[in-house]
């Protein structure tokens, strides 16, 4: 397996070239298996509270979002624990879920885990000769519906009129849940938030190429070519500004290859099969978590079919896509171009 980070590479650029700026403080830590990278372009913010403010955001939603620790509600969801309704962040991953998957005919689906780990990716290593075979890929992919996960809620009352309601959300016995294509944009979301908040006014967050901007400043951020390195000429130029966010879904990220044929980590949930046709897909919308989950979706869809999504969301895109003589072609879809 070979792994690949850092689709897009950003720089910053103000508006009003010609007052004096202020300087750019920028700092990278590790996490959620990529780095975090935030750019500070005040004056005057306390950069060691803002970089505390974002890492403690960061390390909440990981630690009740991710597969990769035990205690986390994804694990505990996962071990069929279910999960009460006070774990505020992936109570709204779920409901999100359910809300990208709808508007993406399926393509987004956070029950796809079992097929990830069929293809041998994260923790699933390779149980079976690669590729699995067709009947391996079936039987996964009965366990990887979305009515695999609920949520329930119920409505108490007492002697006193009060009334509440309790959601509880589980999955059906066979089922498992991966937030990795959605909970690095919700977590760039929280920190935003937090960061604006405490004050920080003109910032870039950037998790792993999940990226919001923050401010009156403009943020330039250079799109990767998918076929070369990150350090090579970038294919494109977006430019944000305040408040919209950024998300690249490549296939290069994560693959495998076999007699000339690439099977990435981004499954198709409608065939059980890795997502093929799309080199690359940048998502440009109104918030991070949706950038996320509609590059990784997109990626799935193909440019044609993912006009229905991105429309929904008031999001943008940029597709690259190979032709046949191995050249790449850019499809732009959306009000942003
Ligand atoms: P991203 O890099 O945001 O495109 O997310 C890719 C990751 O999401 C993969 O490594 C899988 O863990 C997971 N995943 C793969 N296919 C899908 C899918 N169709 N819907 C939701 N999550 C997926
Ligand atoms: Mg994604």
């Amino acid at each position: 397996m070979r792994f690949m980070f850092a689709a897009i590479l950003f720089c910053g650029c103000s508006r009003e070239q010609t007052k004096p700026q202020p300087q750019m403080r920028e700092y990278n830590w590790p996490i959620m298996g990529t780095t975090a990278n935030l750019i500070l372009a005040d004056d005057g913010v306390d950069a060691e509270k803002a970089v505390g403010i974002a890492k403690e955001a960061l390390e909440e939603v990981n630690s009740k979002l991710s597969v990769f620790v035990p205690t986390s509600d994804a694990s505990k969801l996962n071990a069929n624990l279910g999960c009460d309704y006070t774990t505020y962040h992936s109570f709204e991953m779920i409901i999100r879920s359910f809300y990208f998957n709808k508007i993406t005919d399926g393509a987004f689906n956070p029950m796809v885990a079992p097929l990830v780990e069929l293809w041998g990716f994260h923790r699933g290593g390779e149980k079976y000769d690669f590729p699995p075979p067709a009947e391996a890929v079936s039987n996964t992919l009965k366990r990887c519906g979305i009515e695999m996960l609920h949520m329930e809620h119920d409505i108490y009352g007492d002697d006193e009129g009060n009334t509440w309601c309790e959601n509880t959300i589980f999955i059906s016995a066979g089922g498992r849940i991966d937030f990795g294509a959605i909970a690095k944009g919700y977590a760039v979301d929280v920190a935003y938030e937090e960061l604006r908040i405490a004050g920080c006014t003109n910032f870039l967050m950037n998790l792993g190429g999940n990226m919001r901007a923050s401010g009156t400043r403009e943020w330039k951020i250079a799109v990767r070519n998918p076929l070369k390195g990150v350090d090579d000429e970038p294919l494109e130029h977006i430019t944000l500004t305040n408040g919209m966010a950024v998300a690249t879904s490549g296939g290069y990220e994560q693959f495998h290859e076999r007699d000339g044929v690439r099977y990435c980590h981004i499954i198709d949930p409608r065939t059980g099969y890795p997502a093929q046709g799309v080199e690359q897909v940048t998502v440009i919308a109104n918030d991070a978590m949706t950038a996320d989950a509609l590059s990784t979706a997109c990626f799935v869809l193909g440019a044609e079919a993912s006009k229905k999504a991105l429309a929904e969301c008031g999001a943008s895109a940029l597709f690259v896509v190979k032709n046949p003589d191995g050249s790449l072609r850019l499809e732009r879809i959306g009000d942003f171009w």
